[in-house]
C-alpha cells in the first residue's frame, strides 16, 4: 500500500551517511516500505551475513552491492565502510534480524562513524527485545537490556550476580542449545519461583508466549527440547517481583491462580485471600469460582469461608 509521504518525513537518500535499517525477525511483511527504498536506493549494503540478507533481498526484488560486516572481520572491514562513506557513499547496515547495533557488532561501526563525523540515521522496525517485553505481561515502566549472558565462567557468574540486584524488569537473548543451562543457572541465582515469560519464534507460525516461574520453565525443558530462538523476560526482584508476579497472574484464569500460589505450599485457603487480594476482589467471589469449577469441595478446606453460601 502506497502512502502520500509528508515533507516532515526524512526520506531522500543521502550521501556519506550510514543507515541502520531494521529487517524482519521472523515474519517477512514486517519490513517497511521505508526500509524497503533505502535498501533498493543506498550505494551499498554492509550485512552481517551476506547470505541471509541476499535471501531478504531477492524477495523483495532488490538487487544493491553487498559486503560483509561481522564480529570477526568488524576490526578491519569498519574503518573501510567509514572510507566509503567519508567518500560520499550511502551504505545501508542490516544484521541477520532484527535492529543493528542491539547485540550484533553494529554498535562499533556507529561508534566509528560518530568518531569520524559520519552521519548514521535509523530506520526503525522490528526488535525482538522490546517485541518480547511486550507480550510479556511483566511492567515495562523500568527495564534491564542484558542480552546474551557471557558464556565464560567468571564473567557470566558476575552479571548472573548483578542480575540479583535488579528490581526492574530483565531482557535476556537465549539460544534453545543454552536454554536449561542458563535456566539452571537463573534458578540459582535469583530462585525457582521468579517469574519468567519466555518468548519463542517471535512474529513466526509457532510463536509462543510461555509465562510461568524459573521453576516451572525448568520442569517443562526436562521432558522437552527447546526449539526456536527465545527471549527471556524475567521479573524484577524485591517489591518488584511481587507486583509483576500478581500482574501476570491476573492474566491466568481464577482457578490456575489458585492452584500456582497451592504449588508453592500455600494452604487453599491462604491461596484464595492470595489470589482476591492480586485480584482486588472480594474472597468470596474467588470462592465460589473455585467451588464451581471444582463441584466438591471438602468443607473442611474452607472453615473460615464457612458462612459465604
Ligand atoms: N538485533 C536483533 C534484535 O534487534 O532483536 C538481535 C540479534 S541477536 C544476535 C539474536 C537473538 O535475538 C536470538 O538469539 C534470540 O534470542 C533473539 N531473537 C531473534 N529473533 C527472534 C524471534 N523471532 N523470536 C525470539 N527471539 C528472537
Amino acid at each position: 500500500m502506497k502512502y502520500k509521504s509528508s515533507p516532515e518525513e526524512k526520506n531522500a537518500i543521502e550521501g556519506g551517511t550510514l543507515y541502520l535499517v531494521a529487517t524482519p525477525i521472523g515474519n517477512l511483511a514486517d519490513l517497511s516500505e521505508r526500509a524497503i527504498k533505502v535498501l533498493s536506493e543506498v550505494d551499498f549494503i554492509a550485512a552481517e551475513d551476506t547470505r541471509n540478507t541476499g535471501k531478504l533481498l531477492s524477495c523483495m526484488g532488490i538487487s544493491r552491492p553487498m559486503v560483509s560486516y561481522y564480529e570477526h572481520n568488524k576490526r578491519e572491514r569498519g574503518p573501510v565502510i567509514v572510507e566509503r562513506l567519508q567518500a560520499g557513499e550511502s551504505c545501508a547496515l542490516v544484521s541477520d534480524a532484527g535492529t543493528p547495533a542491539i547485540s550484533d557488532p553494529g554498535e562499533d561501526l556507529v561508534r566509528l562513524c560518530a568518531e569520524a563525523g559520519v552521519s548514521v540515521t535509523s530506520v526503525p522496525g522490528c526488535c525482538a527485545a522490546i517485541t518480547a517485553l511486550t507480550l510479556s505481561g511483566l511492567p515495562t515502566a523500568r527495564f534491564t537490556f542484558e542480552g546474551f549472558l557471557p558464556v565464560d565462567n567468571r564473567p557470566r557468574k558476575e552479571r548472573l550476580a548483578a542480575l540479583k540486584k535488579h528490581t526492574e524488569t530483565m531482557i535476556l537473548y537465549e539460544a534453545p542449545h543454552k536454554l536449561r543451562t542458563t535456566l539452571t543457572d537463573l534458578a540459582a541465582t535469583l530462585g525457582e519461583d521468579r517469574y519468567i515469560a519466555l518468548c519463542r519464534e517471535l512474529t513466526k507460525r509457532n510463536e509462543e508466549i510461555f509465562r510461568t516461574t524459573i521453576g516451572g520453565a525448568i520442569d517443562r525443558y526436562k521432558a522437552e527440547d527447546p526449539r526456536g530462538e527465545y527471549v527471556l523476560i524475567i521479573g524484577g526482584g524485591d517489591g518488584a517481583v511481587e507486583e509483576s508476579l500478581a500482574a501476570t497472574l491476573r492474566l491466568l484464569p481464577t482457578c490456575e491462580h489458585v492452584a500456582y500460589y497451592e504449588k508453592t505450599g500455600m494452604k487453599r485457603m491462604d491461596a484464595i485471600k492470595a489470589t482476591a487480594k492480586d485480584r482486588n476482589v472480594p474472597k468470596n467471589v474467588v470462592y465460589r469460582i473455585v467451588c464451581e469449577e471444582e463441584k466438591y469441595i471438602d468443607p473442611s478446606d474452607y472453615e473460615d469461608f464457612s458462612a459465604i453460601p
